[in-house]
This record gives structure tokens, sequence and C-alpha cells, in this order.
């Protein structure tokens, strides 16, 4: 039986696009099914002792969709607003993400309802200690391989690490991805969702025969991946005419720097008052005049709302799921392409793949050669992504799902059922 799921949320959008490429890819109803399923979620209760000596209780949990190709990988979210129904459509999404990618992981998402923002630093290290302790059995090197996502940092994935390794007898670097580079991190990791977008940007920019140089750029969310897109794309020619934070945003329509942007914010804590700028607010940013909108904030921005007053000519998601159904349709109606997160925003993982990888080999690279994979990894994609949308008539999201779900499928077929 399929469960029950309320209207309107990340896991019923998910859900909604898996049905409708099953049924384009003519699925049997038991892969459909197989894939519509998880194959473990872990639900774990995490008592810390805060720093005024009381007790509290968070949730938190880890979703593990498929692993057919491949170990478990994705990222920890702290987010007060985190849902489990979110965690199963982005866990989902990581299964498509790594498969698209071609990288040798299945999809998984984990995260704990907080609010890190009211937090100590070693509130936080407690929290991330005892969750990573909680979930212990059913992560590791060859299982499961947690990331840095929402809210999450290196220093949390270095806290990750050192747990499980003084619970394991020694030192376990391939544990998790994203942490420091002088405990194994990857150089490159840090830019590689941002430097990934620009990747994707370019493949689109080229494929429409757009200008790229002087192109007009709205980011929603200028955070870890936001501000490294900002700051390559500001370097390759293009203008960042917007940008924002949880708390609003600012507006030039002759551009913004990247450097002053930055300096505002550390001294002020948002980007509002940025000197020659318009303040606006996070649902303005989406309708601005640009070439190109980059939603890379949470879920759920572009809706049946706005997507009809989106001014854009091109959008590159960012963010994983920033889309509603209703308005990836309008956008296909206004043709309005949409690079989806699955390919645009898989330059994290594709590094948090080298990063495993270099950390089981004991042999590490330069960021050049790092970038110079990404690149190759991306570009690929991209162009298979591109050639199948040309050739079924579908939009670039429907074509990537398309592929990442059939080399899972495969993956499940050539193995067969246990037992
Ligand atoms: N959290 C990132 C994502 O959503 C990266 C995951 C990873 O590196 O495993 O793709």
């Amino acid at each position: 039986m399929t469960e029950k799921i309320p209207a309107n949320n990340t896991w019923q959008t998910a859900v909604t696009q898996l049905d409708s490429v099953s049924k384009l890819m003519m699925l049997s109803e038991d892969v459909h099914q197989l894939l519509r399923n998880f194959e473990r979620i872990l639900t774990v209760s995490i008592p810390i002792r805060m720093d005024n000596g009381s007790l509290r209780i968070f949730n938190g949990f880890r979703v593990q969709h498929n692993s057919a190709r491949g170990p478990y990988k994705g990222g920890v979210r702290y987010h007060p607003e985190l849902t489990l129904d979110d965690l199963k459509a982005l866990a989902m999404e990581m299964t498509w993400k790594c498969s698209l990618a071609g990288v040798p992981f299945g999809g998984a998402k984990g995260g704990i309802i907080c609010n890190p923002k009211t937090l100590s630093k070693s509130e936080i290290e407690r929290l991330t200690r005892r969750y990573t302790y909680a979930i212990m059995p059913i992560i590791g090197i060859e299982k499961d391989i947690p990331a840095p996502d929402v809210n999450t940092n290196e220093q949390i994935m270095a806290w990750m690490m050192d747990t499980y390794s003084m619970n394991n007898g020694y030192c376990t670097p391939g544990i998790v991805t994203g942490k420091p580079v002088n405990i194994g991190g990857s150089l490159g990791r840090t830019d590689a969702t941002g430097l990934g977008i620009t990747f994707a940007l370019a493949n689109a920019v080229k494929s429409r025969k757009m200008d790229f140089k002087g192109l007009k750029v709205a980011i929603q969310g200028y955070g870890n991946v936001g501000s490294t897109v900002g700051k390559l794309l500001g370097e390759m020619g293009c203008k960042i005419v917007a940008v924002s934070s949880s708390k609003g945003g600012v507006y030039n329509s002759r551009g913004l720097s990247h450097t002053a942007l930055m300096k505002h914010y550390k001294e002020h804590g948002s980007f509002e008052e940025f000197p020659h700028a318009e303040n606006i607010t996070n649902e303005a940013l989406l309708e601005l005049p640009c070439d190109v909108l980059i939603p890379a904030a949470l879920a759920n921005q572009i809706t049946k709302e706005n997507a009809a007053k989106i001014k854009a000519k091109l959008i590159v998601e960012g963010a994983n799921g920033p889309t509603t159904l209703e308005a990836d349709q309008i956008l296909a109606e206004r043709k309005i392409p949409v690079v989806p997160d699955i390919l645009a925003n898989a330059g994290g993982v594709i590094v948090s793949y080298f990063e495993w990888v270099q950390d089981v080999q004991c042999y590490f690279w330069c960021e050049t050669e790092v970038n110079m994979r990404l690149e190759n990894l991306l570009n690929r994609s991209y162009e298979e992504v591109f050639s199948l949308s040309h050739e079924r008539k579908v939009n670039l999201r429907t074509a990537a799902l398309i592929l990442a779900v059939k080399k899972v499928v495969d993956a499940i077929q050539v193995r067969g059922l246990y037992p």
C-alpha cells in the first residue's frame, strides 16, 4: 500500500516526479514501488546538557533511500523546521543526483531539528557528537557517508569524523566528506557546489546561444553556495544584480560588488542598507528583471503564485527542490528553461566522491585536478541531459530524472531480489 501524503510538501513533489517519469519510462509496478520506498529510516533522540546545566532532548534522523548503485551518500541538515518528509525527499533526490553524475553511491540524508543560531558552539559540538554516536550503527565508509548541508560545515564534519574514529578505535577519515583539508578533506570541496553551478550555467548559456559576458544574475540565498557562485560569476564577467539572506536582500541593476557585499554582511549580519542598492524581500528578488535566476536558499520558493511573474530567461537551481510542481509546469509553458537541482548543484557530492576516493587511497590530488575532473563530469552530465531532453521532447528536469532513474533501475535488476 502506498502511504497517504499531505498535499504540497517536498516529499509529495519528489514522489510525484518519480511517478510521472516511471510512467514515461514504462517501469514495472514492482520496480516503481521499490523506488518509492526507503531501505531504512532511523529516528534518534539526542539528549544534550545545555550550557546552563539543563537537559534538552533533540530529534534527529538518518534516511537511507536506495543503495543499489553503492553506499548511501548525503548531507546532514540542522534546521528548526526540518521534517522527516523533507529528509525523505532529499534522500531520494541524492539517489538521483549520484546516479545522474555517475558517482557510485546511493542516496541518503540526515538531520536534527534544531536552530543552530540559538545554540553555543559547544552545544552544537555535543549535539553533533551524540547524533553521530546515535547513527553509528548504520553509517560507515562502505555503508553511508554523511556530508555538510544546510547549517552544517567542515567543523561539524570534523566532530563527526572524530566521534566515529574514537568509537571505532582508529582514525577513519573516509566516514564523512566535506571535512577540513588537514584531516583528509579534499581541496576544492568548499567551493565545489558553487563551481558546479557555474559550469551548469555555462553549459545552459552555450546551448541557448546567450552571451555569458554581462549576464544579469539574481541569487536568492547568498550563503555558502550562493556567495561562491556570485564570486565566481563576477570574476567571469557576469553582473550580480541581486542577492539575499534569510533576512532579505538588495538590488542594483548595474551590479553589486561581491567583496563589498561580504564586508557589509560581516559587519551588519544582513545585506540590508547596502550602499547604492535598493532593499528587497526574498519574494521580490525572484521577480526582478534579470537574465538568470539562481535560487540557492531553501525549497519551494518558486511557486504557482510567482512563476508567471518571473522575468529571468533561465533558472539554475542551486538549492534542492526550490521549484514546486505547479511552478515547473508554468515555467515550461512560458519556455523558461530550468536547470534542475540534481544536475546544477551536483558539484558538492561529486567532489565528496573525489574526497572519499582520496581518503580510501590515502593519496591526495591538487585543486586543479579536482576542478578539472568536476568540470568533465558535469559537462558530460549536462550533454546527456540536454540531448535526451531534445530527443524525447521533455524538459531538462524530466530528462535528468529519466537518466538517473534508469541507472538505478538497471542496478536493481542486475542485482536481483534477495533472498
Ligand atoms: N548536501 C549536499 C547535497 O545536497 C552534498 C552531499 C554530499 O556531499 O554527500 O548535494
